[in-house]
């Protein structure tokens, strides 16, 4: 009986040690955090979630930029960009939208893809709704043709929506059809072509189209493109999917489709083709 008592009391004594070296650890843990720098007591955001300069509000994630490319040699991506060419092989490419598996007919040469004749467009095997897309292209040389002839092709995303690669380096087309128009929509806001064979980027920003439950439209599509670092289309609403010598319209599609890259009947190259989704901002 004593003896109960005696290690009853132990076990008393010992739970209380223990307790308070466990806070004892907690608080010292919690001085060796550092505190974010920030404030709690400052006015509330719209939306009523965080105050100004709130310490609480989380940091966004790290990653690491890509390079830069070169007239030799392409850039690389950033660390969560999904890679859809990098030189090497068309794994991520398809030769028809629908899931084939079917390797396009375009071939590899010093890193880049390129559509020979008859090759047919290239589509992803994955598909994308919101994103953020870099490519870079090179149009044949010596320049062939004119026009609309001349080094055509096309980002195509989501297989509707054309951002128009063309060789628009002394060679006049249609405003609505040169390098960096919305094909058959709007023209770039300026001509940023380099010269055939020289390597160009466009940076995408890409919101896909919102398609309500009875399949009508919502919201347009929206896009804002970078050639050569210049900026062509500033958050343009897309009319609707590409259509020739028509009026575009919107038809119901997925959320999510492949991109593309047209085949026009010309050799255009590319390279350091990346992708990022884009999430919905908080
Ligand atoms: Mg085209």
């Amino acid at each position: 009986m004593l003896n109960r008592v005696v290690l009853n009391k132990f076990a008393i004594v010992a739970s209380i040690i223990l307790s308070a070296g466990l806070a004892l650890a907690v608080f010292a843990a919690d001085a060796a955090k550092p505190k974010k720098e920030g404030y709690t007591d400052t006015p509330m955001g719209p939306g009523g979630k965080w105050h100004v300069h709130d310490s609480e509000r989380p940091n966004p994630p790290i990653i690491t930029p890509g390079t830069c490319g070169t007239q030799d040699k392409g850039g690389t991506a950033p660390s969560d960009a999904i890679v859809l060419f990098d030189g090497r092989d068309l794994s991520h490419w398809q030769s028809t939208a629908a899931v084939t598996d079917v390797p396009p007919k375009w071939k590899i040469e010093d890193g880049s893809m390129v559509a020979e004749k008859g090759a047919g467009s290239a589509f992803t095997k994955e598909s994308f709704g919101d994103i953020q897309l870099h490519v870079e292209w090179s149009s044949p040389t010596p320049a062939k043709g004119d026009g609309q002839g001349r080094g055509n092709s096309g980002v195509i995303i989501m297989r509707n929506y054309e951002i128009q690669v063309l060789d628009s380096y002394d060679n006049v087309t249609y405003a609505d059809g040169q390098a960096g128009a919305i094909y058959g929509q709007y023209p770039p806001l300026v001509n940023a072509c380099r010269k055939p064979g020289e390597w160009q980027s466009y940076d995408i920003i890409f919101e896909a189209p919102k398609f309500g439950a009875d399949q009508k439209l919502i919201k347009p599509a929206q896009v804002t493109v970078l050639h050569n670092g210049v900026l062509i289309q500033n958050h343009r609403e897309i009319i609707g999917a590409m259509a020739y010598k028509k009026l575009a319209t919107y038809s119901f599609h997925e959320p999510e489709l492949p991109l593309m890259l047209q085949f026009h009947g010309n050799p255009i190259r590319y390279r350091n083709i990346w992708v990022r989704k884009l999430g919905q901002a908080e």
